[in-house]
């Protein structure tokens, strides 16, 4: 198991993202926890300095402040560099706190117990956190030490910091197998994700996605102004099956998947809608772009070589104005369904389509999308 992962840029973001949502409630059940221990240890204070300790519950109770901080702070955003961050400065709030409480004690014995103690609630703490964060406030801690040795000139700080050190490496190394163990979870969340989401053969979306990202009532209006739907349907396609076969047939679908993303830009969706045919959803596209767009593909299907056999693609385009987006892609079919019957091969936009073509697709009822 290697311990470093590979990750650069944007993927490493995304993945130290994922690793606190997934145990930011971990992390904040952490700190509330902490908070109440560090709280009622006013009772130990009672019992191990003998005082009658007022000042040790109002000190403690304290505790609250740097609580609240983190409650509004994960209230207001779940960036997990802020985030981390936040949890991990509490915990040494806390350890500050600590160290001032004791200063009204009679002595400080137990200091070192403390310190070993809240190096454990920052291992916690961690979980949620890269482990580059974890180390640098783990090695914050021999900070507090040299902190709380300026105040209290501790008689037994050489055993303190090597004991503090050496759990404070192998905390750090926990650290490390906790983030690559979630890292073997996110990739298989991952791959499954995919999976479920896209088609095995061609690669592109599945319907799923649609229903994925569409809002209430089949919306698609709050992800772009314009948006333009594609429909494409491979032409002749049960011939090139009982020609070359169905694996020469699954090529060319791929062939065909390959040709559509690649003419379209990085946020368009493509979806595999069934067998051989594709719907691509075009964000700020205008009515003029969509049809070119569409021409692309067609043109692209035509004259690419894709080592089987010479193939075309009909296309339907209709402009999706709000509302239900399976009402337009019922458009695009039946300009689909024109193009078809107009020698396929073709472009056709349901915004051309005369009132005759119109009234003679109402009556043949061309509506299985
Ligand atoms: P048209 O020009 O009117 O669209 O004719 P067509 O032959 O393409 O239309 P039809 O709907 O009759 O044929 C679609 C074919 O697509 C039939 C089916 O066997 C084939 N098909 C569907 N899914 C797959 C697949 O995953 N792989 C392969 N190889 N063929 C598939
Ligand atoms: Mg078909
Ligand atoms: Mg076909």
């Amino acid at each position: 198991m290697n311990p470093f992962l590979e990750l650069q840029g944007k993927a490493k973001d995304d993945f130290y993202q994922s690793k606190y949502d997934y145990y930011k409630r971990f992390n904040l059940g952490i700190l509330f926890a902490s908070s109440l221990l560090f709280f009622i240890l006013f009772v130990p204070d009672w019992q191990i300095y003998k005082q009658v300790s007022w000042l040790s519950l109002l000190l403690r109770s304290l505790v609250v402040i740097p609580l609240a901080v983190v409650v509004v702070a994960y209230r207001k955003t779940s960036n997990y560099k802020i985030m981390s961050a936040i949890s991990l400065i509490m915990v040494h709030a806390m350890i500050w706190g600590n160290i001032w409480v004791v200063s009204y004690m009679s002595d400080q014995i137990y200091m070192n117990e403390g310190f070993l103690i809240m190096s454990f609630i920052l291992l916690l703490a961690s979980f949620s956190a890269p482990p580059f964060f974890a180390m640098i406030a783990q090695l914050g801690l021999i900070g507090d030490i040299l902190l709380a040795d300026n105040l209290y000139h501790f008689s037994n700080l050489d055993v303190m910091l090597a004991i503090n050190i050496q759990v404070i490496v192998l905390l750090c190394l926990v650290d490390m197998i906790v983030t690559r163990f979630y890292y073997d979870h996110y990739v298989t969340q991952k791959k499954l994700e995919f999976a479920l989401f896209h088609d095995p053969l061609t690669q592109v979306f599945n319907r799923r996605q649609l229903h994925k990202i569409m809002g209430e009532g089949h919306d698609l209006s709050f992800l772009s102004d314009n948006i333009a739907i594609l429909i494409m349907d491979v032409d002749h396609f049960k011939q090139v099956n009982d020609t070359y076969g169905h694996d020469e047939g699954d090529r060319i679908l791929m062939f065909v998947a390959d040709c559509i993303r690649y003419s379209l830009r990085g946020p368009d969706l493509v979806i595999r809608w069934g067998g051989e045919e594709f719907v691509a959803l075009l964000f700020d596209c205008s009515p003029e772009q969509a049809s070119l767009v569409a021409e692309r593909i067609r043109h692209s299907v035509e004259n690419s070589v894709n080592g089987v056999c010479r193939i075309t693609i009909s296309l339907g385009v209709a402009i999706y104005p709000g509302g239900d987006c399976f009402e337009t892609i019922k458009k695009a079919d039946q300009a689909l369904y024109v193009a078809k019957h107009g020698g396929r091969n073709k472009v056709v936009s349901y915004e051309e389509l005369d009132e005759e073509v119109l009234a003679e697709l109402a009556i043949k009822g061309q509506t299985d999308v």
